[in-house]
């Protein structure tokens, strides 16, 4: 390997998915020549569908957007640093109530279109072997392909990985709409108690029958028996088997249905299925369990069954969504399945500027270093090119953003150096990543205690921005 000097002002990016992209274009933002290499469509990955660069591959939900929610808070940040992935996001947004979910071709053709006319970037479709030439920034996400996930691996000791799963598409024009209500889950404070499915029946006063309720889901109700013969099913159904040398290491924001029903009888009736905030027009009451479907593209022409992530045989999904009312007839566009992700321990393997410890100028970057999710992997590919263009223009070291900012404290939450022993999984963003308030005075409510939270992320955000002098 060439001897890296810094003194150069091309870079590579191998990956084009959501953090390479989105570091690929805060360089070339910044002046800085790049090659980008993307692999698709030429090879495909066993999650993705597309050639699109910044492509989804499951939920098309970027989550929330409120402003004192941890994913509120790092959308709010990707906002002030000019995110290419979030503004797309935006640009190609459908309803979803309280959370940013996107049609993923429009978003998916937005990207691609803007990284393909920016003169600063050349896009090269070719997969890439092995750790590239320095300059560089790794970005090949949970499923990195071919020698270069050996390469990587063999540089962090033991290969690390979890399973993720994608849930099932539906064409809307099959579901049947007898059995099914339109509602946004509303107002759930209203019916927050120490239980939150005990509080049956839901007193809310009806709409009139003028006054349809308003919406972003397309919810199919389950009774009692429906909701147990359902859960029956789920634990009696064949499952796709993990390998024999694997053990199958889910990650919790996104357990399979079939894992969660395994946990105990309720436990989805508390998770995707809880009924908390709707209610069935038909019987003015609160359904016993629902299944949500949220629209994925913005014609309405395909819904997704939302938390419906399994990795259960595919005859077996067919023959036992088939059996809810709403889906007894559905078309399946795309059906659940699971992938290995793989990951680097980042604390052992890559410098304080992400660099890997034994390629010297190659940076690691989105999910590959120890984030999950769709805006924690564009952050930090984000906060990668931004690293980059500072050291490749200014040949100085970046100031860090502080802890107290969502983006900071999912670095810091990487780079905390681990006992030998000490599991390192990836972290999505949580309340829990940031700091206490510092002495915030009196007793404050927990509502409070956030959105001051928030207030303070953003305000440390900007300047620290305006410290790095982010434009120039
Ligand atoms: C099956 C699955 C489901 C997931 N579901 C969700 C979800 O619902 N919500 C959520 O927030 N997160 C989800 N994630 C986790 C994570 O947020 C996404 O994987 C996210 O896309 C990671 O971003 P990334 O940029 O690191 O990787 P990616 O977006 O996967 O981008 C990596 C890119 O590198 C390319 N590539 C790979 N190897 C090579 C090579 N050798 N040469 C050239 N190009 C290469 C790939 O084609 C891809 O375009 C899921 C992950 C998986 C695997």
């Amino acid at each position: 390997m060439a001897p890296y000097t810094g003194e150069e002002k091309h870079i590579t990016v191998v990956g084009g998915g959501l953090a390479g992209s989105e570091a690929a274009w805060q360089l070339a933002m910044r002046g800085i020549a790049v090659t980008l290499f993307e692999m698709r469509p030429e090879v495909m990955t066993p999650a993705h569908r597309t050639g699109h660069l910044g492509e989804l591959v499951c939920s098309n939900s970027l989550k929330a957007v409120r402003k004192d929610n941890a994913s509120g808070i790092l959308k709010k940040e990707m906002e002030l640093g000019k995110s290419l992935i979030l503004e797309s996001a935006y640009k190609s947004r459908v309803p979803a109530g309280g959370a940013l979910a996107v049609d993923r071709a429009l978003m998916g053709e937005r990207i691609t279109d803007a990284i393909e006319n920016h003169p600063n970037i050349e896009i090269r479709r070719e997969l890439v072997q092995c750790i590239p030439q320095p300059p560089a920034i790794i970005a090949t996400g949970p499923l990195t392909e071919g020698p270069l996930a050996d390469e990587l691996s063999s540089g962090a000791g033991v290969p690390l990985y979890f399973y993720d799963a994608i849930a099932p598409i539906v064409e809307t024009d099959t579901i049947d709409h007898d059995h099914t209500f339109v509602a946004s889950r509303w107002d759930e404070k209203k019916t927050k108690s120490s239980d939150p499915l005990k509080t049956e029946p839901d007193t809310t006063p009806s709409p009139s029958a003028e006054e349809p309720q308003r919406g972003d889901y397309i919810n199919c109700p389950l009774s009692r028996d429906e909701y147990e013969a359902f859960v029956e099913d789920l634990l009696n159904a064949d499952k796709v088997p993990p390998h024999p040398f694997e053990e199958p290491k889910y990650f919790e924001g996104c357990l399979p249905i079939e894992v969660m029903a395994a946990r105990g009888p309720d436990v989805l009736r508390y998770g995707p299925m809880r009924p908390v905030g709707l209610r069935d027009p038909k019987t003015g009451r609160r359904p016993y369990a629902v299944i949500q479907l949220r629209a994925e593209n913005s014609q309405g022409t395909a819904h997704n069954l939302v938390g419906f992530q399994t990795r259960l045989l595919y005859g077996e999904q067919k023959r036992i969504f088939k059996k809810i009312p709403a889906l007894r007839n559905v078309n399946f566009l795309r059906l659940g399945s699971i992938h290995r992700n793989t990951y680097l321990r980042a604390p052992d393997c890559l410098n304080e500027d992400f660099t890997l410890k034994k390629a010297p100028g190659v940076r690691v970057t989105g999910l590959l270093c120890g984030v999950e999710g769709y805006m924690e992997s564009t952050a930090m590919g984000w906060l990668t090119g931004v690293m980059a263009a500072n050291e490749l223009r200014a040949g100085n070291v970046l100031e860090l953003p502080p802890v107290t900012t969502a983006t900071g404290s999912l670095y810091a939450y990487i780079r905390r150096p681990r006992m030998k022993d000490e599991p390192f999984a990836p972290t999505n963003m949580n309340m829990s990543l940031l700091p206490p308030l510092e002495s915030p005075g009196k007793k404050i409510k927990k509502s409070q205690r956030r959105l001051l939270t928030a207030e303070r992320a953003e305000k440390d955000f900007e300047s620290w921005l305006e410290r790095i002098n982010i434009d120039s």
